[in-house]
């Protein structure tokens, strides 16, 4: 009997003990609408990559989460980077510049590859580290103590960082663990998540779409282009920039004015990409386009499922 009561309290005991930590979402932002996670954890020990789901959302050797913004300025606006427990701040690092990998010198990111950021001593042996944020936004200092959503500061570009983006490390006694799937090997098996809150997979999404009267360069719209202004001769181009490109999958483009119809076009991608832009449209008709409001549609579909469906709209003027 007694070993039976043994057993019970284990049984019961046991996913606490597994979890021991539970954390909230360390990004001000809405999941899916504002912010997207463009890579997880790689779970593959090999030089594949694969996240928690084996899915692609991953690179070889990626130690943590990448809560990407859409564009950088989305990351001027002023993002507030959270705890995501609470504890005390272990370490922070700050004066490092928003320039990313490719700008700012080599020997400025060797060993500083966080940028500027914070970890924090969560207790029992866990704790968690935020990279990549911006220039003079660090708010803590070590010693601090922290709650779970503590402003900690700003998500910014600093160290070695492609795009906008937090990235969050989760260690336990100097572990990785994947805060979506610790100590599993079964594809997607969330069950041990240490999320507060269940944080839905999003396998790709569109980051932004918009109009143009020309088909914009990728700089200009990872920065975050003004709005559009379109005369009625121009051409009209609609584009979108998503993340998490499969081949196969179709980037639908179509276009509707004052009259209907005015453009369709099915783009179907042909590689892996972490990121990627297309557009699509056309010139003026002779006369130019009838004046009013047009609306601009973008779906996204893998195995021939709707995976997401943007909507975007412009008044072309005289
Ligand atoms: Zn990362």
């Amino acid at each position: 009997m007694k070993h039976l009561i043994a057993l019970a309290i284990t049984a019961g005991a046991s996913p606490l003990l597994a979890q021991d930590i539970s954390l909230q979402l360390p990004i001000d932002c809405t999941l899916g609408k504002t912010c997207f996670i463009q890579q997880f954890t790689d779970r593959d020990p090999s030089d594949a990559s694969a996240d928690f789901t084996c899915g692609s959302l991953s690179y070889d050797g990626h130690k943590g989460t990448d809560f990407a913004l859409p564009t950088h300025q989305d990351r001027r606006a002023g993002v507030a980077v959270l705890a995501a427990a609470g504890g005390t701040v272990r370490g922070v690092r700050d004066g490092m510049p928003d320039l990313g990998l490719d700008d700012t010198p080599s020997e400025d990111i060797e060993g500083r590859d966080c940028g500027n950021g914070v970890v924090i001593d969560h207790g029992n042996g866990w704790e968690t580290q935020y990279c990549h944020m911006a220039l003079g936004t660090v708010s803590v200092k070590t010693g601090d103590t922290v709650t779970a959503g503590t402003p900690l500061g700003q998500v910014g570009f600093s160290g070695r960082t492609q795009f906008p983006h937090l990235h969050l490390s989760v260690r336990q006694n100097g572990e990785v663990v994947d805060p979506f799937a610790p100590d599993t090997t079964t594809c997607g098996d969330s069950s041990l998540s240490l999320w507060a809150e269940p944080i839905s997979y999003q396998p790709t999404a569109l980051y932004t779409l918009g109009f143009s009267d020309a088909v914009p360069a990728y700089d200009a719209i990872k920065e975050g282009l003004p709005e559009p202004d379109i005369a009625r001769t121009d051409p009209v181009v609609l584009w979108g920039y998503a993340f998490g490109s499969q081949p196969g999958d179709v980037m639908a483009f179509s276009i509707t004015g004052p009259y209907g119809e005015v453009f369709d076009q099915e783009v179907t991608l042909d590689k892996q990409q972490a990121q990627y832009f297309r557009a699509g449209g056309r010139k003026a008709p002779n006369g130019g386009w009838p004046t009013g409001r047009y609306t601009g549609q973008i779906t996204l579909f893998r195995d021939g499922k709707v995976i997401d469906k943007r909507v975007t709209q412009v008044e072309i003027h005289r």
